[in-house]
């Protein structure tokens, strides 16, 4: 009976051509370069690829293949998935799929959204991208909706309303697709949400589960909270998760304290600038570790979890590597949550260093003034962070990691407690005055090769501006990444010598990948300036980069 079943299955696949992705194609993202199907290239969000044709000796050749317009003057931070030769990719007002040999429109899903909800958007228009499961796309809408669109048309499957704008919700990442399981976070900890993660049914769109990352009143960690500071604490998810199949484990981070100023809501303030371990079916939370306690900078801790195994003093372990908002970059053991190394790669001033044994930070005198006495102080990094939400990638052939860092800092200082006790969920949620400042004007960031455990920096690349796009690191030994300036560059991964570059036609802020076609590679990133730097920052190098949205292949021309 089994075989027989087995056997119409395998026909029915056939009669409709490509069959559906399962979670099998899901488990196997990272090592099937002819797709690119989940956010970071593969549960471990390693953004690494197996391909080699293009390479240190082949790149000179890489020239455009085609472009696609957005017909959008938005920043465009989405990372494009592929299959069976069609590029899929987001902005905040629509979904579109591309031809990915001929660059053409296949179809164009609009989103409509109430304009009042740019109101909650507290740092760029902006959308994380879609992800592919079970023949459909999902997405997440600015006014905190769930979708699914069918991949062949467009049409959209279901949709749910996850919360509301008017409250302070949004939302801009990209699901995580774990066993039939849509899981999304919030973004809105500016404007005194309680956060959350949300997981939905992939066929029906129900909700299956909602895990707050703030606990109610008289729940375990309230007592974390001064008074009833938990009930708008923040606490956001905006970044797309990763996912061990093996511990059977969802990694997530979570966003920043609300409001930003300190003084109201003493305590540790749980479980905000923490990683949380879940499980995918229920969303229960089985450890966390937090790494910015009781937080003034907007340090969010929401910064992409990559999972790998490294070695440790020479023995192998199951980690987690973050590069976080607040300068440090964790290693964690993925297994319970201890904290293995914790290093500065870029100036921090808010904490003299991580203590290895309670796994707290250490706060600098600067810190201690702020919070104990209310001062104004110069700190690193400003709430724009040593990373911000550009994710990083590790080449398990190197073992490094390549992470678009900044380097800026901010004189701050936190309004008298009574000046804030007004703030109210929806509105802005800040109470602090602030300043930016730079140790060099001229150079506020830098391309970083780190060694995960022992943080050491192999090699740099400083630049007028932070590069405030993703990094994708591949076999070909290649790291690709885009400046705010327009170029898009592959470094060697060995050296951080430059080897290629192209000017796109506005600021990268997307996310580079990679895939095959036909025994061809072909990498695909987006340009269109937008995003928190751009919009706030008042960067004079940004003065002339026009805006507008473009999704851009490249592939080798032809000897
Ligand atoms: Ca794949
Ligand atoms: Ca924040």
């Amino acid at each position: 009976m089994k075989a027989v079943i087995l056997a119409s299955a395998l026909a029915i696949s056939f009669a409709c051509g490509a069959s559906a992705q399962t979670y099998d194609d899901l488990l196997k993202d990272e090592k099937t370069p002819q797709d690119v199907l989940t956010y970071g290239m593969g549960y471990s969000a390693q953004r690494f690829s197996p391909l080699k044709k293009i390479n240190k000796n082949t790149v000179k050749r890489l020239v455009p293949a085609w472009s696609y317009s957005m017909g959008d003057n938005r920043g465009v931070e989405a990372q494009a998935v592929v299959r069976d030769g069609v590029v899929y990719i987001t902005d905040h007002e629509k979904t579109v799929a591309v031809d990915a040999l001929s660059g053409k429109q296949i179809w164009k899903s609009v989103i409509e959204y109430p304009p009042e909800t740019t109101r909650v958007v507290c740092c760029g228009i902006v959308n994380r991208g879609a992800v592919l499961y079970d023949d459909k796309v999902y997405r997440t809408t600015l006014d905190a909706q769930v979708i699914a669109l069918d991949a062949k048309t467009g049409k959209e499957v279901w949709r749910t309303k996850s919360s509301s704008p008017a409250e302070g919700y949004s939302m801009t990442v990209a699901p995580l697709v774990v066993k039939g399981i849509v899981i999304v976070g919030v973004s809105g900890s500016e404007f005194g949400i309680r956060g959350y993660l949300e997981g939905y049914d992939a066929k029906s769109g129900e909700r299956l589960w909602r895990t707050y990352t703030i606990p109610a009143p008289g729940e375990p960690g309230s007592e974390t909270w001064a008074g009833e500071s938990m009930k708008t604490g923040g606490g956001s998810t905006w970044i797309t998760g990763s996912y061990d199949p093996d511990l059977d484990t969802v990694y997530w981070g979570v966003g920043n304290p609300a409001p930003w100023n300190p003084l109201g809501r003493k305590g540790d303030n749980l479980y905000t600038n923490s990683m949380l371990a879940l499980d995918p079916k229920s969303g229960k939370v089985k450890w966390y570790y937090q790494m910015s306690p009781n937080d003034p900078f907007d340090y969010d801790g929401v910064n992409e979890l990559v999972l790998a195994d490294v070695k440790v003093n020479g023995e192998p372990r199951k980690v987690i590597m973050q590069a976080n908002r607040n300068g440090f970059l964790y290693v964690v053991d993925r297994i319970n949550g201890k904290l293995i190394s914790a290093n500065k790669f870029t100036t921090v001033t808010w904490a003299t260093h991580v203590d290895l044994q309670t796994g707290r930070p250490v706060w600098s005198d600067a810190t201690k003034a702020i919070i104990e006495k209310g001062q104004r102080q110069r700190i690193f990094p400003s709430a724009t962070g040593g990373k911000n939400w550009q994710p990083m990638s590790f080449s398990p052939k190197t073992g490094l990691l390549y992470v678009n860092t900044i380097n800026v800092g901010w004189d701050y200082e936190p309004l008298p407690v009574e000046q804030v006790a007004h703030l109210k969920a929806g509105q802005p949620f800040q109470g602090v005055k602030r300043e930016s400042a730079f140790e060099d004007p001229n150079v506020r960031g830098a391309l970083k090769a780190i060694e995960p455990v022992t943080g050491k920096v192999r090699w740099e690349v400083p630049g007028k501006s932070p590069n405030m796009s993703g990094t994708m690191v591949t076999a070909g030994g290649l790291v690709f990444t885009g400046k705010l300036t327009g170029e898009f560059v592959a470094y060697d991964a060995d050296n951080g010598k430059e080897l290629w570059s192209f000017q796109t036609p506005s600021g990268i802020v997307g996310q580079p990948i990679t895939w095959e076609m036909d025994g061809k590679q072909y990498v695909t990133v987006t340009s269109g300036i937008g995003g928190v730097y751009a919009l706030r920052s008042g960067d004079p190098n940004l003065a002339n980069v026009p805006p507008g949205g473009s999704l851009w292949t490249f592939r080798l021309m032809d000897k």
